[in-house]
């Protein structure tokens, strides 16, 4: 089959490589349609600590069941369309057992743990199936618009986390596409004013189509000369950085307003995870700081389910839809920042 392999950082592309065969208890898939995500572009830019090369990368993934391993005992049956959560977690953990997936010990992932879908075909591992991770995919809904689930998980949990509500001046530090889908789900929550911010101007264009109620260019404005005005000299409610920056991080503290909410989204590089963020803000402020990564099953469920009816608008989000033979040129578009999401079709 033909699937993206990576050998070293920022040397990739489309090959030939055997056929997978599912294990034990495993699904096997024919892709319909892979994104390519945030993390997979840090990947090919500098390569991933749990990853050796060469690799087939790729977790946001919509495919039908094409076969099943010995022993396979699920529900789904070839042709089903399935919706992939990629973490396979450890369901006798005590934290999955209090519905906190997420904190469970080993969470392992399909792209990582187990070669990924940017691929014709690829392993559903048994632990994925056995997790209740994998939706059927609604009917009619587009199986590239489908891939959006996975990202938009995320951005659900952390929005759950953040009470975010009726009422609340929102904003969000990056216009990329998680900077877009906290732009949707916040509206989705009842937020009242929703504030987008980017470096790039060309990234703050992209996110127009979101809708959010103000956009500002930080390269070109002081987000603490704007922000009074812009939130009735309240200062944001809460503050989303959605950027792998710590200069992100220590705006959100300095920004968001007395007893506000702080959400640390995007990850920093690692060794340069330890901004100076002055803590008396905190403590003075009295605010709120989470953090938070990956999800749960169910905000995979409520992801799907917010795509089907609109209110995740993955359409405005993928902008390029290519076929895998052409994944070089969609990775480069995103890598350069020209693309909000990419999905690729074999
Ligand atoms: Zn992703």
């Amino acid at each position: 089959m033909k699937a993206m392999r990576i050998h070293a950082p920022m040397q990739f592309g489309v090959e030939e490589i055997p056929d997978p065969v599912p294990g034990t208890g495993d699904l096997l898939l024919s892709v319909e349609a892979c994104g390519l995500c945030g993390s997979d572009l840090r990947t090919l830019r500098s390569g991933h600590s749990r990853i050796t090369f060469p690799w087939t990368l790729g977790h946001e993934i919509c495919g039908t069941v094409a076969g099943t391993g010995p022993g396979y005992t699920g529900p789904w049956k070839p042709g089903d369309r399935l919706s992939v959560g990629p973490l396979a977690y450890n369901p006798a953990d005590p934290f999955c057992i209090e519905g906190r997936h997420e904190l469970s010990a080993n969470v392992r992932e399909i792209g990582q743990a187990w070669p990924g879908g940017l691929a014709d075909r690829v392993v559903i591992p048994r632990a994925s199936v056995e997790m209740g991770n994998i939706l059927p995919t609604p009917e009619g809904l587009d199986p590239v618009h489908a891939t959006v689930a996975e990202p938009a998980s995320s951005v659900i949990h952390a929005q759950e986390r953040a009470r975010i509500t009726l009422g609340d001046t929102v904003l969000i530090i990056g216009a990329g596409p998680i900077g877009c889908l906290h732009t949707a789900v916040a509206r989705a929550r009842g937020a009242h004013r929703i504030i987008v911010t980017d470096l790039v101007a060309e990234r703050l264009a992209l996110a127009e189509a979101f809708e959010p109620d103000a956009v500002i260019d930080s390269s070109r404005r002081e987000l603490a000369d704007v922000l009074p005005d812009l939130t009735g000299g309240r200062m944001p409610d809460v503050v989303i950085t959605a950027a792998p920056a710590p200069a992100a991080q220590i705006a959100a503290v300095e920004l968001a307003r007395k007893g506000g909410r702080v959400v640390f989204f995007g990850g920093l590089p690692h060794g340069n995870s330890t901004p100076g963020i002055d803590t008396n803000l905190i403590h003075y402020k009295n605010l709120d700081v989470i953090g938070i990564s990956i999800f749960a099953p169910r905000h995979f469920r409520l992801a799907l389910a917010m795509i089907e009816s609109g209110r995740i608008p993955a359409d405005k989000l993928v902008t390029h839809t290519l076929p895998l033979a052409r994944f070089n040129e969609g990775a480069q578009l995103a890598l350069d920042g020209r693309a909000l999401k990419v999905v690729f079709k074999p």
